[in-house]
């Protein structure tokens, strides 16, 4: 089975609500992204190694991304009961973030240089060191999709994954590439 092959079973079979290949040239890193994390859109910037600015200039992720050849679009759907059941948009986003954190730890087995790009800020220790140590797990830092400038709804849509599921649902998204060249 090749690398391809079993980085798509490990994904489908995690159990996330939809899944859908990222066609490269559909990857835009935005200015208008990262000045959103700067005018305190989740209030992360500036308090996280894995947040802008600490995770580096849009340039150096441009830069790192452009090491990899392949994406994978991963998406968990929460029914709610109302638009006002935080309980319910809570328990949606703990159960996407364990699936993606354990998947993202299955796909570095096979795929060491594996990126995987969240949904919010790096939570993988309790307190984030930044700014006034170094980063406790830089190979392991999860940074967001929006830390690298990507416009999530943008990036469903071209590549025909819905970002909106109606009144009631809570969608989170986040993805993985992978860089197959060895
Ligand atoms: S791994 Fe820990 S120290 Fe590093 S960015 Fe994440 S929370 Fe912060």
């Amino acid at each position: 089975m090749d690398d391809l092959k079993k980085i798509t079973e490990i994904i489908e079979s995690a159990g996330f609500s939809h899944t859908e290949r990222i066609h490269m040239e559909t990857v835009e890193l935005m200015d208008e992204v990262r000045e959103m994390c700067q005018n305190g859109n989740c209030g992360m910037y500036g308090k996280n190694w894995a947040c802008p600015p600490g995770c580096g200039s849009l340039e150096d992720c441009r830069k790192n991304l452009s090491r990899y050849q392949k994406g994978i679009l991963v998406q968990t759907v929460g029914e709610l009961e109302d638009s006002m059941d935080w309980e319910g948009i809570k328990e949606a986003e703990e159960r996407h973030k364990k699936r993606f954190l354990e998947t993202a730890e299955k796909l570095r087995e096979i795929c060491p240089e594996v990126l995987p790009l969240g949904a919010g800020t790096c939570t993988l220790c309790k307190e984030c060191t930044y700014p006034g140590a170094p980063c406790r797990q830089p190979e392991k830092r999860i940074s967001s999709m929006e830390a690298y400038g990507i416009l999530v709804s943008d990036i469903c849509t071209k590549n025909q994954m819905k970002y909106y599921y109606g009144p009631d649902t809570i969608a989170y998204t986040s993805c993985y590439f992978f860089d197959l060249s060895s």
